[in-house]
């Protein structure tokens, strides 16, 4: 697949284009951010636990490195491709550039489905692909995190790799590592967390409250979904669907949000979770309530279901959750959308704290992490509401107008070289 063949990426390269006409902006600059600084694809051979060998396909793209060094997740998905990873690369940039980060844009992947593999071959899979990406990562290059199907374990690995590589401990070559590695306190629950935050500013910005009559669903109860859904709970919101792919549960009464977190922890999926109906992913989607938060994968509202979409806020925790077409339709019937690279940054924002407590050795309280993340989402979501006025767009165009706005005047700064 070439680089420019996914939907993901071509529904990203058009909100860029899109927003830079809005924005009159420099067309040389926007030339430049249409396509990545260097993509990386390897093969990952490893031997499986019945002594055969398979090779996987694995990718590291980094898209644009003015602002600092690359940073972006690590997914591991079936779904994986070099065209999806440079558009979550690209998405990465402006994600950084909006929330005032020094840091730029970047994403890897292996295709593969992490369920298929026991924790041996997860492993070796993890450490051969640290090895094969190395010369493009390191704390001044590109710090990778956890993605779609990773977690602290996998970045555990792959800091062990490339230290074993070097000889010396480096915890500054990924963030989302656990606590005893150098790790964060407030990472692992900080993207939820900055969804909330969002919400809360949004309903702020309209004159109301979250509480006990916010209906809310949930699609995908991962790393995202379920500090969100945690937080809403503890806000006082009703939680009356979420979901994984196993399929979603619906109770119109509200779920027990601290009984499905139980139940996923120990039973892994969703669907025979007790005291609510089955409906499906599609269903979720649909539900008429207040907040609907896609917090699962790409592209799950297109201008196929958009006109059946109710909710009268979507909040994407996941990136690129709504393509450009299906924004357009929701936000010309009124609904308000805060935009991926706003509201799911609270995940890049505690990474590069943890970034930095790893570089300076002195790690810093929850209260500290919790408040600091607060100001920073604060300051990024009135910018893109201001935008939004300014220019009369919706807050996705806003979103990416502020960031290219920040981009365009470093790149200016620094020039073409040669
Ligand atoms: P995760 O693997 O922890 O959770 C994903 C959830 O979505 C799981 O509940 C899974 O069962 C569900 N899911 C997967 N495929 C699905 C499908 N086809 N239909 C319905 N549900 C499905 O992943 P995550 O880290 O929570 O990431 C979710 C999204 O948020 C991704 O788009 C990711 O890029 C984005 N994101 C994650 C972070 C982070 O810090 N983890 C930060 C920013 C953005």
């Amino acid at each position: 697949m070439s680089l420019f063949e996914s939907p993901f990426f071509q529904d990203a390269f058009s909100q860029l284009e899109s927003a830079g006409a809005t924005m009159n902006m420099d067309p040389n600059v926007l030339e430049r951010l249409k396509y990545p600084k260097r993509a990386l694809q390897v093969s990952v051979p490893v031997r499986l636990d019945d002594g055969t060998v398979k090779v996987f396909e694995g990718y590291r793209v980094q898209h644009n490195m003015t602002l600092g060094p690359g940073k972006g997740g690590v997914r591991f998905h079936p779904h994986v491709s070099l065209s999806e990873t440079a558009a979550l690369a690209m998405l990465m940039t402006f994600k950084c550039a909006l929330v005032g980060l020094p840091l730029g844009g970047a994403k890897g992947g292996i295709k593969v489905d992490p369920n298929d593999l026991s924790r041996a071959e997860l492993q070796a899979l993890t450490r051969r692909y640290t090895t094969e990406i190395s010369m493009m990562i390191g704390p001044d290059k590109d710090i990778p995190a956890p993605d779609i199907g990773t977690d602290g374990q996998t970045m555990a690995w792959m800091m062990d790799t490339y230290s074993q590589l070097g000889g010396y401990a480096v915890p500054g070559v990924v963030t989302g590592k656990p606590i005893a590695i150098g790790g964060s306190l407030g990472r692992a629950e900080s993207t939820g967390k900055g969804v909330v935050f969002c919400i809360n500013f949004a309903y702020e910005k309209l004159g109301k409250k979250v509480g006990t009559s916010t209906t809310v669903a949930i699609h995908g109860f991962g790393k995202v979904g379920m500090p969100a859904a945690q937080d809403l709970d503890a806000q006082g919101a009703k939680i009356v669907a979420i979901s994984d792919v196993s399929g979603a549960i619906y109770n119109p009464k509200g779920l027990d949000i601290p009984a499905c977190v139980e139940w996923v922890r120990s039973r892994k999926y969703l669907k025979d979770m007790p005291g609510a109906e089955l409906i499906t992913n599609e269903q979720l989607l649909e539900l008429d309530v207040d907040v609907l938060i896609p917090a699962a994968i790409d592209g799950v509202v297109t201008k196929d279901n958009a006109h059946r979409v109710k909710a009268k806020m979507i909040a994407e925790g996941a990136n690129g959750p709504l393509t450009h077409e299906a924004v357009d339709i929701i936000s010309a019937r009124g609904g308000l959308i805060i935009p991926d690279i706003l509201c799911n940054a609270g995940g890049v924002i505690v990474s590069y704290f943890e970034w930095v407590q790893g570089l300076q050795m002195f790690f810093w309280d929850l209260e500290t992490v919790n408040k600091k993340l607060h100001d920073i989402m604060k300051l990024a979501f009135d910018k893109v509401w201001e935008c939004s006025q300014k220019y009369k767009v919706n807050m996705k165009q806003a979103a990416f107008i502020a960031s290219l706005d920040r981009i365009q005047g470093a790149m200016r700064l620094r020039g073409m070289w040669p």
